[in-house]
């Protein structure tokens, strides 16, 4: 599976955008019920992936995902480094022997959260980021074994029902990282990396689904 480095450079540009758009938005909703760092610690993240974009575009989709991977666990920190690390680094692996098309898509996206669960010793249902991740790449799934949508329907559906899922956070107690320290405390909040992980979804989607025609201002 491979992409054109133009693509790979806007999908670069699009993460780092909404990322720095949503820093502040990010720490506050980690100071609620983590301990406010959260922001810092993506922008920081992003900003060095964006460092070496140039490079890391020229590569084949497989060591382009690692390489951003790489820089993520070694600049995010906290928990969030490691868990993001592993999704990138784990969907460059699966990428180098999946098929170019939505089935092969969704098995490398289905390798990246199964490393998050893995790394985090954790499951959708604790209040974290895999209950955006988790759905997401079921539903990438399910829609790639039912046929071909239109890159945009595909986007649009996947992106409304991140939000929904990312809003289901809001009700859960948290049972991993530090929020679970917080016990019922936690309840009543949206949690700070599924808003990383739906901000990051909602990148991606627009990036690939805008037509090639509109896309020169951000690549
Ligand atoms: P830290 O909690 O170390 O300060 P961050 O603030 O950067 O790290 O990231 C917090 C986010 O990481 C949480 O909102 C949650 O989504 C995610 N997280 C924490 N622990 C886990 C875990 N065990 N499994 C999955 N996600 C986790
Ligand atoms: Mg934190």
């Amino acid at each position: 599976m491979n992409l054109d480095s133009t693509t790979k450079r806007r999908l670069i540009a699009a993460a780092v955008e909404t990322i720095k758009a949503h820093a502040e938005e990010l720490t506050e909703l980690d100071r609620a019920i983590g301990d406010g760092d959260h922001g810092l610690n993506m922008k920081r993240g992003f900003e060095a992936v964006l460092a070496d974009a140039e490079s890391l575009s020229e590569k084949p989709l497989s060591d382009f995902l690692k390489g951003v991977g790489t820089h993520l666990v070694m600049t995010i920190g906290g928990a969030s480094g490691p868990l993001y690390g592993s999704l990138f680094l784990a969907m460059g692996k699966a990428s180098a022997d999946a098929p170019s098309d939505l089935a092969g898509a969704a098995r490398v996206l289905a390798e990246g959260v199964d490393a998050v669960r893995k790394r985090g010793k954790s499951e959708a249902g604790e209040k974290t980021m895999l209950d955006v991740l988790v759905p997401v790449s079921k539903r990438l799934s399910e829609v790639a074994g039912a046929g071909a949508p239109s890159l945009q329907a595909l986007a649009a559906d996947l992106c409304a029902a991140a939000d929904r899922w990312l809003e289901s956070t809001r009700p859960m107690q948290a049972t991993k990282g530090r929020a679970s320290f917080l016990g019922e405390r936690s309840v009543d909040h949206i949690d700070p990396g599924a808003r990383s992980s739906q901000l990051l979804l909602h990148a991606v989607c627009e990036a690939l689904a805008r037509p090639a025609a509109s896309a020169g201002r951000a690549a």
